[in-house]
């Protein structure tokens, strides 16, 4: 059998949605497991969609998320180039090969042109009005005009277009790995543009010619693209190509969070979470982006996540690092119906891979976060820190906010519970207490857990009372770490002055 290729080939047009991440991803564990190669093709035929900076994006989002091609622009390989923009001269011959054998033709129609058409059509009650086999024959083409004529015209410097022959009254199947047999009646397919008026060839061609010399055996890409395919295996046919034709995967739709539809770029801003792997900016406002990676997720959780919506291994398992997925993946376990995105279960899987890191892997991937923040602190402490907040973080950026006490000074308290709570005989005590704790000398957990608590037993003093008050006195609220461990980390010095300036706070607050 033939070695296994198969190709990511995104167009550069914007910013990667997460959509085209998770096709990547498939292609490259199916690659993988196979012992084949992933290639990386950047689809940029269409100049007037080309975005500056898109390819550079596709490229540093794979990178991010460990999905190395080994052919590709950057990587080179044997059946390059692996952009369409430099392979120009090959499409062509192609167009004109195909319209000599009789299975495309010439078309001079201009956009305006068309526009009026369609207009008129509409008006005339057509729904959506197509050029088509019921059609073409009262257009201005070379099926019209005769093939002389034509070639007089272009001569001449007319602009054209080369537009594919659909069959009349035929079915077109395919083997899709996902769907099964899928069929097409070739009625319902336009003849679609194969070479534009720039003469550079459109999606369509550029793609089968791509494949082809690629040496492509697997095309494993979203279900957008599936009614596409039947014009695809009419091409396959008419270059005589069918014996290479590669094989279909289909991958299911991402669907919104709630309710009908896709995953679209805007429900990100919508529902406050990502839809791209890394962060986008641009000149308008409305298409910046946050991406995952900025969102404060690892790569590993949002490969196990991505990986998991349209594929699972056909028992409950729910973690798969990449190489465990490389294992597992197969693509008859993709699924038909259309993947439910949900951002609580991403941060499921980010919390979990969290988890798994050391303390010192952790206080790595915090202190950009704390640092970005303006933050100071000492890198033995930040590990310590690091352990006692892990479990309680599922993005990273929450760092900041459930453990700015411990970086900083400047935090607001929890004043329901001072009011509640700060009156005497409960003041009395803590205030005592603070002078206990002023007199350790060696301040560590065991040593301040023993004051505390003894002086709470001591006194037949409720938790319930002085607890709480401690604890807002030192870090602001009453969630978070173990408070002895907290303290030991601020310090003697820090905790007495965080005291002294509660002090005068809560009784502002009670006041
Ligand atoms: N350039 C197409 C895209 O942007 C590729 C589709 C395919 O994989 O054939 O998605």
């Amino acid at each position: 059998m033939n070695k296994i290729r198969v190709r990511f080939a995104p167009s550069p047009t914007g910013p990667l949605h997460i959509g085209g991440v998770r096709t990547a991803l498939y292609n490259y564990l199916f690659a993988k497991k196979n012992n084949g190669t992933f290639i990386l093709r950047i689809e940029d035929t269409d100049q007037t969609r080309y975005v500056p900076g898109a390819e550079e994006y596709i490229k540093k989002s794979l990178a991010w998320l460990g999905l190395n091609p080994e052919e590709g622009p950057d990587q080179g390989g044997e059946y390059g180039p692996y952009r369409q923009s430099e392979r120009k001269e090959l499409y062509g011959q192609y167009a004109k090969k195909l319209v000599d054998m009789g299975y495309a033709y010439y078309a001079f129609d201009t956009p305006d042109e068309l526009d009026k058409w369609r207009k008129k059509m509409t008006a005339a009650g057509v729904h959506s009005p197509k050029y088509d086999h019921s059609t073409r024959m009262s257009m201005n083409n070379s099926l019209v005009l005769g093939k002389e004529k034509a070639l007089q015209m272009i001569k001449e410097g007319v602009p054209f277009v080369v537009r594919l022959k659909v069959p009349e009254n035929e079915t077109i199947v395919f083997d899709d790995i996902v769907r099964g047999n899928v069929s097409f009646n070739s009625n319902e397919l336009d003849d679609k543009v194969i070479l534009k008026a720039d003469g550079l060839p459109t999606y369509h061609l550029a793609n089968i010619v791509d494949d082809y010399f690629m040496k492509i055996t697997h095309v494993i890409r979203g279900e957008e693209w599936l009614s596409s395919t039947a014009h695809h295996v009419l091409l396959y046919r008419y270059l005589c190509w069918e014996d290479s034709m590669p094989r279909f995967a289909h991958l299911p739709l991402l669907l919104k969070p709630v309710g009908k539809g896709k995953l679209s770029k805007r429900d990100g801003a919508k529902f406050g979470f990502p839809v791209f792997p890394l962060s986008w900016e641009s000149d308008n406002p409305e298409d910046n982006f946050i991406g995952f990676k900025e969102f404060g997720f690892l790569p590993e959780a949002t490969i196990n996540f991505l990986a998991l919506l349209g594929w699972n291994p056909g028992n409950d398992e729910e973690m798969f690092e990449l190489e465990e997925l490389i294992k597992s993946f197969s693509l008859d376990k993709i699924v038909k119906s259309g993947a439910r995105f949900n951002i609580d279960k991403a941060k499921w899987f980010n919390q979990q891979y969290l988890l798994k890191k050391s303390d010192e892997e952790f206080a790595e991937l915090i202190k950009p976060w704390i640092e970005k923040e303006g933050f100071n602190f000492v890198e033995e402490d930040l590990v310590k820190i690091a352990g006692l907040m892990k479990p309680r973080i599922e993005l990273l950026p929450e760092i900041i906010e459930k453990g700015k006490f411990f970086f900083t000074d400047d935090f607001d308290y929890d004043e329901k519970i001072v009011r509640k709570k700060w009156k005497s005989p409960n003041k009395d005590h803590v205030i005592e207490l603070k002078g206990k704790l002023a007199n350790l000398e060696n301040f560590i957990k065991k040593e301040i857990e023993n004051i505390i608590k003894g002086y709470i037993e001591d006194n037949n003093l409720s938790f319930g009372n002085i607890f709480p008050l401690l604890r807002v006195a030192v870090t602001g609220t009453t969630k978070g770490p173990d408070l002895f461990d907290t303290m030991e980390i601020l310090g003697k010095n820090k905790v007495l002055l965080r005291f002294d300036a509660a002090f005068d706070r809560f009784e502002s607050i009670v006041k």
